[in-house]
Order: C-alpha cells, then sequence, then structure tokens
C-alpha cells in the first residue's frame, strides 16, 4: 500500500524501512498539518505518530486527496477526531499495545532521578563537589504510590511499585482484578487517592473525561510535596494549575514525559530556534521538574512492537480490507 508516513525521526524510520515488505513507503519529518497535508496526494495511506494532527479541517483534506486509511504509530488515538474519520469512512487503526514496560519504567526512571537527586548529584560530581547536603531522597519502601489508569502501563507500573514495597492505590473507570489479585492495589475514588499518595503517576488516556483531570481542586487535595509523574498525554493535566501547585510546595517534584503544548516543540531541534512558550519554558525552570520530551517509549522493543503492528495494519487492510485494531 502506497503510504505516507509523517513525523518520522531518525529513531523509528530504520525500523519501518527494514520491514516495510511490499508496501511503498515514503517518509517525512513534517508533523501532519494543515499545513503539510497537502504532501499526501497519491498516497493511499498515512501513517501518523502521536505528535501529528488529525482534526476534522486536516481530515476533510486527506479525504479529498484520496486517503482511505491511517494507520497509528501509537496507541494514543486523542489527535485524531475520530467521529470526522468515521463520516467520511476513513478507516483508523492504532497499536493497542507495544511494550507497556518501556512507558511503565520510564516513570520509574523519573520518579528515581527526582527523588534521588541524580541530575543535581551528577552536576556537583563534575563540578568536584561531594558534599551529600543537598542529596538527600526518601525511601520508596512503605510510601503509598497513587496510579490513575490502571490498564496495561499503569499495571505494569503498578507491579514494579509493588516489588518496591509501597502501598499501592489505584483510580480507573475499570478495576483490573488481575492487578488487584497479583500486587496489594485498593482502589479508591480520585480525591482520596490524592489525599493519602506519596507519589501519583498518570497512566490513563486523553479523552473528554480526563481532559484537565488534574487540575487547581485536585492539587490541593494532595499531599505536601507528593511525586507526581506524567507520561500519558499532557492535556490530562492543567499546565498553570500544575506550575502554581508547585510554587506553593504541593508538588515536591514533577516528572514530565508529556506537556499539553507539546506538539509544535517535542521532537525537533530548536538549539536555533526559540521556543515562544512561556508556560514550558516556566515549566523547565524549576530544579524539582524534570522534563523528557515524549520519549518514554524508546526502547528497541518498543520501536519493534510499534513498527510490527503499524506493517500488520497496512498489511490486513490491504488482503482483506479490514484490521482488528480498528478503532474507527
Ligand atoms: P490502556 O487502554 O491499556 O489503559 C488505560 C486505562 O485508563 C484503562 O484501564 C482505562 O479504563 C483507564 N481510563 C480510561 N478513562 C479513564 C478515566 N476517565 N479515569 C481513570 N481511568 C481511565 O492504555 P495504556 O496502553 O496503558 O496507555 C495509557 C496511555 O498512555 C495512552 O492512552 C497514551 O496516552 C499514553 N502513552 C504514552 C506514551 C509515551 O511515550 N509517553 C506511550 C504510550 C502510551
Amino acid at each position: 500500500m502506497k503510504t505516507l508516513v509523517y513525523s518520522s525521526h531518525g529513531f523509528d524510520k530504520p525500523f519501518l524501512k527494514a520491514s516495510k515488505g511490499l508496501h511503498e513507503m515514503d517518509f517525512v519529518e513534517k508533523r501532519l498539518s494543515i499545513e503539510t497535508v497537502f504532501l499526501a496526494e497519491g498516497y493511499q495511506a498515512v501513517a501518523l505518530f502521536s505528535s501529528d494532527n488529525a482534526s476534522e479541517e486536516v481530515l476533510k483534506k486527506l479525504n479529498e486527496l484520496g486517503i482511505k486509511y491511517i494507520a497509528l504509530r501509537s496507541v494514543g488515538y486523542d489527535n485524531v477526531d475520530l467521529n470526522t474519520a468515521k463520516s467520511l469512512g476513513i478507516k483508523v487503526a492504532n497499536v493497542p499495545a507495544y511494550s507497556p514496560y518501556a512507558i511503565a519504567e520510564h516513570s520509574v526512571a523519573l520518579l528515581m532521578a527526582l527523588n534521588r537527586k541524580l541530575l543535581l548529584g551528577q552536576d556537583l560530581m563534575k563540578s568536584g563537589d561531594y558534599r551529600l547536603d543537598h542529596l538527600i531522597g526518601f525511601d520508596l519502601y512503605d510510601k503509598t504510590v497513587g496510579v490513575v489508569g490502571t490498564g496495561k502501563i499503569g499495571a505494569a507500573f503498578t507491579q514494579i511499585m509493588n516489588g518496591f514495597g509501597c502501598k499501592l492505590l489505584g483510580y480507573d473507570i475499570e478495576i483490573n482484578d488481575e492487578l488487584v489479585q497479583s500486587t496489594n492495589i485498593k482502589y479508591t475514588s480520585l480525591e482520596e487517592l490524592c489525599m493519602h499518595s506519596d507519589v501519583i503517576s498518570i497512566n490513563c488516556p486523553l479523552n473528554e473525561q480526563t481532559k484537565y483531570l488534574f487540575n487547581k481542586t485536585i492539587f490541593s487535595k494532595m499531599k505536601k510535596g507528593v511525586v507526581f509523574i506524567n507520561t500519558a498525554r499532557g492535556g490530562v493535566v492543567n499546565t498553570n494549575d500544575l506550575i502554581e501547585a508547585i510554587e506553593l510546595g504541593i508538588i515536591g517534584a514533577a516528572g514530565l514525559d508529556v506537556y499539553e503544548n507539546e506538539k509544535p516543540i517535542f521532537f525537533f531541534d530548536h538549539t536555533n530556534s526559540p521556543i515562544n512558550d512561556d508556560l514550558f519554558l516556566k515549566l523547565k525552570s524549576y530544579d524539582n521538574v524534570l522534563i523528557t520530551g515524549h520519549q518514554a517509549f524508546l526502547t528497541n522493543e518498543a520501536l519493534k512492537g510499534i513498527t510490527d503492528t503499524t506493517i500488520e495494519n497496512l498489511n490486513s487492510w490491504e488482503e482483506k480490507g479490514y484490521s482488528v485494531n480498528e478503532i474507527c
């Protein structure tokens, strides 16, 4: 199938090139947007990433250009207007699971780096300052960790934290029975989870219900000094309110792999093009905030898993006209 891969970078292109088989695949680094949609002319399918914008306006244009299929190279699909895609008859499939461990382990990496002040320790080490006075962390053992969204990634994260000897609280619209059997997790309301957790990890999707789930009101319920980790989607958190919670000392440290307005920033080199986003610059300025640029998924295993399912989706559409991973 003739496919244009948007938002393709050095980290994923080799995987796709190696697995594309007979599919005719072209690659562009640019994100899909109303400005770049014209590039899809002459293709049957586009392969998109979380940074691409398949809004109503863009989908209508893709439809005019003859695009029949959208193969998402991601779990999340908050960047696609599924209602419009459905009404236009464009089929969309995602990668429902690749390596939940990649993202869960990155959440743990953020947590550990913040708690044990690894970046500050490294800076001091490099400068020849071997004092420990500013590097005190806390034992995770016996602390309470709240997991918001206990699906595949949240469950993998919960299992790891269970291994650390943490007490576990969960909040989800569906109880994960297997997790209840295999860990000490107790489900509770979001408010209770926030009131009792020393660490909070967000692992739910971004949708109408979860947009700004973390806002001023919910931050005000949290234990002072909580470590707040978000590897899910930036839009689940109201960044303005997060900044206020950091300033008030409610958030003791924040580990963020995602940011609500990340699309024009992440995945590109901005060393020679200043970022005009005061909110992001403010967030970046705090010593107790560790930001990674949407790299939680970035392991060899995950990249292989994403590629395999993307190609499987294209194969199924070509051979059978449908894919088991269709979301519309
Ligand atoms: P999943 O579907 O297996 O799990 C999501 C869980 O969230 C489910 O248990 C679901 O019931 C729960 N949920 C849904 N709505 C909720 C709500 N309103 N309140 C509380 N819980 C709710 O998905 P997953 O594979 O675990 O992925 C979770 C999210 O992680 C994805 O949607 C994606 O946005 C994000 N993600 C980020 C990266 C990254 O690199 N940073 C990579 C992959 C996925």
